[in-house]
């Protein structure tokens, strides 16, 4: 057997089979690209599902965490440490937000950000205790938790895991009238991710973001953007509500803000929101530790520099202009997206997404299928214009069966 038959045969024998990964076994990774066990190159084009948007192996990232892994690691929450200030109020400027509630996890921020909309419902906007409602998409992604998994719609994240947590409430997304028949006195939030990642990279209809925001202002509901994979760069701008214009009142953060590096996730919001925890009340053993903190710095100060936002936004353009050329050609039937970032439906014809997925591997491209017949392309923001070309050389190809 192979190194590479061998490495999967043994994960199989030994792990619980949630996913199903293409058969590479990678070993390095930098920049771009990653090296499996057979020394055989792949173009990163997943980058981590967006946590990857500074590339792999990035130097200032790597030597943030190398400097604070000689310090200290971990203190917990029971003392202070001397990165955590720092990381909270850059974070919370950068969001033009004034408080952070760290945590590691997408799914734990989310959760965060879920139990922070209901004690907020409860101590702010006045709903009766245990009556609080949240507002969701169908087709929407946020994690894998019990509560979350219950406003899911997709059967597979959610069938047999019950019994689920009721008050959500859910509705067509892009539908801003259906959103807004939707709210009642008891709605304390709207929970949306500002473009939908898993599902397939959709991109709202046009002034449906700021139509959320101007309803949610409207009827006392906060405006929770879940911009765990659409923010910090991936669009082409700081989040993907910036499109539109749109403040949300809640940021859930989570993925590239640990650069791939270390897991960090964050609720950004005002003082009133986040303010209602009191000690005792929320927490998490990691949140906020001081390698993650470091990492979250450095992250800060590269996005800072605007360079990413820009690269995406440049190389997003071309992106899409070449994968628009595909439309109509027989192979494909749509490419949505924006930034780096595009979600393409294949014609069946052609194969699934997994078998396209698949042939490009065998070509030395990683994405990921989503959705039966959808590929997504999310390379890291680093990435050259040359390499990308490479890569959508290598789609052109296996889509023309050459
Ligand atoms: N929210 C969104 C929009 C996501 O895309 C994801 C992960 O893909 C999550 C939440 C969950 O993040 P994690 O896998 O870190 O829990």
């Amino acid at each position: 057997m192979s190194a590479t038959q061998d490495a999967i045969a043994a994960a199989e024998a030994h792990s619980a089979h949630t996913y199903h990964p293409l058969p590479v076994v990678v070993a390095t990774a930098e920049g771009a690209w990653m090296t499996d066990v057979e020394g055989r190159r792949y173009l990163d084009l997943l980058a981590g599902y967006s946590a990857l948007n500074f590339g792999h192996g990035n130097r200032r990232l790597i030597d943030a965490a190398k400097a604070q892994l000689d310090r200290v690691t971990l203190t917990s929450r029971a003392f202070h440490h001397d990165r955590f200030a720092a990381f909270c109020r850059e974070l919370a400027e950068f969001c033009g937000m004034e408080t952070v509630l760290p945590m590691n996890t997408g799914a734990e921020a989310v959760e965060t950000a879920v139990k922070t909309a209901r004690k907020w419902g409860y101590r702010v906007k006045g709903v009766p205790d245990g009556a609080a409602r949240i507002v969701v998409a169908a087709g929407n992604f946020h994690g894998r938790t019990t509560t979350i998994v219950s406003f899911s719609t997709d059967p597979e994240a959610r069938d047999a895991y019950g019994p689920y947590t009721p008050g959500f409430d859910v509705v067509p997304y892009g539908d801003l009238a259906a959103l807004e028949a939707a709210l009642t006195d008891e709605t304390v939030a709207v929970l949306l991710e500002p473009i939908q990642g898993e599902a397939g990279v959709l991109v709202p209809p046009p002034g449906y973001l700021a139509g959320v925001r101007r309803v949610t202002r409207e009827r006392g509901v906060l405006f929770v953007a879940d911009e765990i994979q659409s923010g910090l760069g991936r669009t082409g701008r700081t989040f993907a509500c910036d499109h539109e214009g749109v403040v949300p009142d809640v940021y859930v953060l989570g993925k590239a803000l640990g650069g791939g590096v270390v897991p960090v996730s964050a609720v950004v919001s005002g003082a009133d929101v986040l303010g209602v925890h009191r000690p005792g009340e929320h927490g998490s053993t990691f949140g906020g530790n001081p390698l993650a903190c470091a990492v979250a710095l450095e992250v800060l100060a590269m996005l800072r520099t605007g360079e990413y936002q820009r690269r995406a936004a440049e190389l997003g353009e071309h992106l899409h202009r070449e994968l628009g050329l595909l439309v109509g050609g027989g192979a494909v039937r749509e490419v949505r997206g924006r930034g780096l970032w595009a979600g393409v439906d294949l014609d069946p014809a052609v194969g699934t997404g997994r078998q396209v997925s698949e042939r490009l591997m065998e070509r030395g491209v990683l994405v990921k299928d989503t959705h039966g017949s959808t590929i997504r392309l999310a390379p890291p923001l680093m990435v050259s214009k040359e390499d990308l070309d490479w890569g959508l050389e290598r789609l052109r190809e296996v889509l023309a069966g050459s």
